[in-house]
């Protein structure tokens, strides 16, 4: 196996610290998911002694904010970058064992995503994907392949089905998936997660019948005899969802190493992950002990039991040399636009009779939020709607009187923020801190549908990246994957544009609020950083940091949105070792060539 180079001095003594005061059945060994880690081997380049960089043409956000401008770097046998050398300066030879020539192409820092979900997005890789079927044909053709690939799973699950997509009129039916899978159960989540498709063989497993009864704020889809038909709607889902076996921790293992992979090929050498639960934490801590672990994780527990759990007496040290960190707690205060769960301030202009709903009381709210500021967590906390926002930013207000300090308290989302609101916001940047923690394709992909939810009139403060960073908060970019693709040049391109894919609306969206290039850089690299209390360890190119870079065949800085979007990613390196190579694309699958030492 090829052995990361990065051996960190105090991770023996980090490593001690918190897993062994958690339970031991939580305490799993590291033994079952190195089979699984084993076949997924991720092409690296050990570094040496000194291992310069030369013959590139690098940028990064300089430590003025600038961008700054370099032909060639060096770094230790740590990945810890040593020197940077700009245009006119001599290429230092003493003490350099190894050179690579980067032949004259594009460098960029590593990217950063600010909001991920590092086990959804692997999930969503490996199990079916339903999203782009245009029909019910379509779909169960898609069903009968992938049941037919995979006749040892104990359940079919997957995602992503649409009926009014497929132009249906009605849900699909138990009968129609036993027609393609008649004997493993089938699970199927619709697109927007508030329904579910169940086979015959699933609802048997689960004993659901014509007896049963949906709970409250449920509904089992019926035929004329009463029996289910095999949709089951919102809290009825559990009935089925419920007996769907847990992943074990090899399947865990696997997800974790499929969502490292599609992240490097995009270029992102680190993110931060919005809701980890403990069954994460310790995925990510067996890969890490494996010298699997290769992106870079600023961890946000899942409410704060599982914050909490993992934690213990507060924020974990960076481990596994700077490869992950519990940052702090991620909670909700309401829900999203589409389903109309964010909370207004007044009515949705598409649905006069409701406002959306708060998932926590003011009360709830502030709690949680001093239980963790007590202890030092970063509060990160899910916020789309006006009302939610406002409720949020008096929270952090009043918590700014007794948890004072560097805090960088983040907004999630911040998708509508009343404009009478951004004062409170500039009143918190200036004492606590605090982050905007914002995804640009949320903007394209949602326009018109916002449009509809919101009205004309409170479109000003919908999606206001610079309205918000006008106020002093942080801007950080992400793209709340697996909602939307872990792609962060199809963000860079959205963030200066706020034109889609297609080029709609010319001009952009309320393009007063389109970001300049070099706000979009230091989005996804340097403020994103700092918004994870790691801008001391990585997101810039420069001495101190650790040597995260891609090789591009764009530049950011000069581009059309199109080619940014197209944007060719020929080679991701964390920490000084390659993990990604265009040109070896099977590289990281299973049956890769094995790392060299
Ligand atoms: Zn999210």
């Amino acid at each position: 196996m090829g052995k990361w180079p990065t051996p960190n001095p105090s991770r023996k003594r980090e490593r001690g610290r918190k897993c062994d005061r958690l339970p031991s059945r939580l305490r799993e060994g590291s033994g079952v998911g190195l089979a699984a880690l084993a076949a997924f081997t991720f092409l690296t380049t050990p570094a040496h002694a000194d291992t310069l960089i030369d013959n590139v043409q690098g940028q990064t956000i300089g430590s003025d904010g600038q961008i700054e401008r370099f032909k060639a770097f060096v770094y230790d046998d740590a990945g810890v970058i040593k020197a940077v050398i700009h245009e006119g300066e001599k290429v230092p030879k003493k003490g350099i064992t190894a050179r690579l020539d980067g032949k004259g192409r594009l460098l960029l820092p590593g990217l950063i995503d600010a909001h991920v979900h590092v086990m959804g997005t692997g999930t969503a890789a490996l199990t079916l994907d339903l999203s782009e079927t245009n029909s019910l044909a379509e779909a169960l053709e898609k069903i009968g392949a992938y049941a037919k690939a995979h006749p040892d799973r104990p359940w079919l699950i997957g995602r992503g089905w649409n009926q009014e997509r497929w132009k249906l009129g009605r849900f699909p039916t138990a009968a129609e998936l036993d027609a393609v899978v008649p004997g493993q159960p089938v699970w199927l989540e619709r697109v927007d997660g508030h329904a579910g498709w169940a086979n015959s063989a699933a609802l048997k497993a689960a004993g659901v019948t014509a007896a049963s009864t949906a709970p409250t704020g449920g509904e089992i889809i019926r035929n004329a005899d009463g029996t289910p038909s095999g949709v089951l709607v919102d809290n009825a889902a559990d009935l089925v969802g419920s007996h769907v076996p847990p992943p074990t921790a090899r399947d865990l293992d696997a997800t974790l190493a499929q969502a490292q992979r599609l992240f490097f090929t995009r270029g992102l050498t680190a993110v931060a992950d919005m809701g980890s639960s403990i069954q994460d934490w310790q995925a990510f801590r067996r890969a890490g002990d494996a010298n699997q672990l290769y992106v870079r994780i600023m961890a946000y527990g899942d409410g704060i039991d599982n914050t909490l759990l993992i934690g213990g007496p507060g924020p974990s040290p960076w481990l596994y040399a700077d490869r992950l960190r519990l940052n702090g707690v991620k909670l909700y205060m309401d829900g999203a636009l589409g389903s109309r769960g964010a909370w207004l301030k007044a009515p949705y202009s598409d649905k006069p009779e409701t406002r959306g709903l708060p998932r926590l009381t003011q009360t709830q709210l502030g709690n949680l939020m001093s239980r963790a500021a007590m202890d030092h967590y970063q509060i990160a906390v899910h916020a789309i709607g006006d009302e939610a926002n406002s409720v949020l930013l008096s929270a952090m207000e009043d918590l700014s009187a007794t948890y004072t300090g560097d805090r960088r308290w983040r907004i999630e989302h911040a998708q509508i923020v009343d404009p009478a609101d951004w004062p409170v916001m500039a009143r918190i940047a200036r004492t606590t801190g605090v982050v905007a923690s914002m995804q640009p394709v949320h903007q394209t992909s949602d326009r018109l549908m916002a449009e509809a939810r919101l009205g004309p009139d409170r479109l000003k403060g919908a999606y206001a990246w610079t309205s918000l960073k006008a106020t002093g908060a942080t801007l950080a970019f992400g793209s709340d994957s697996p909602i939307e693709r872990p792609d962060p040049w199809a963000g860079l391109a959205a963030a200066i544009s706020r034109e889609d894919e297609t080029g709609q609306p010319a001009g952009g969206w309320q393009p007063q609020e389109r970001v300049s290039r070099l706000t979009a850089l230091a989005g996804y690299t340097s403020a994103a950083a700092y918004a994870g209390f790691a801008e001391t360890h990585f997101g810039r190119i420069a001495p101190g940091q650790r040597a995260d870079f891609i090789f591009v065949d764009t530049d950011p800085m000069t581009a059309t949105p199109a080619q940014i979007r197209a944007t060719k990613v020929l080679e991701t390196w964390v920490g000084g070792g390659k993990v990604w190579d265009a040109a070896k694309p099977e590289g990281g699958a299973a049956g890769a060539e094995p790392a060299k030492r």
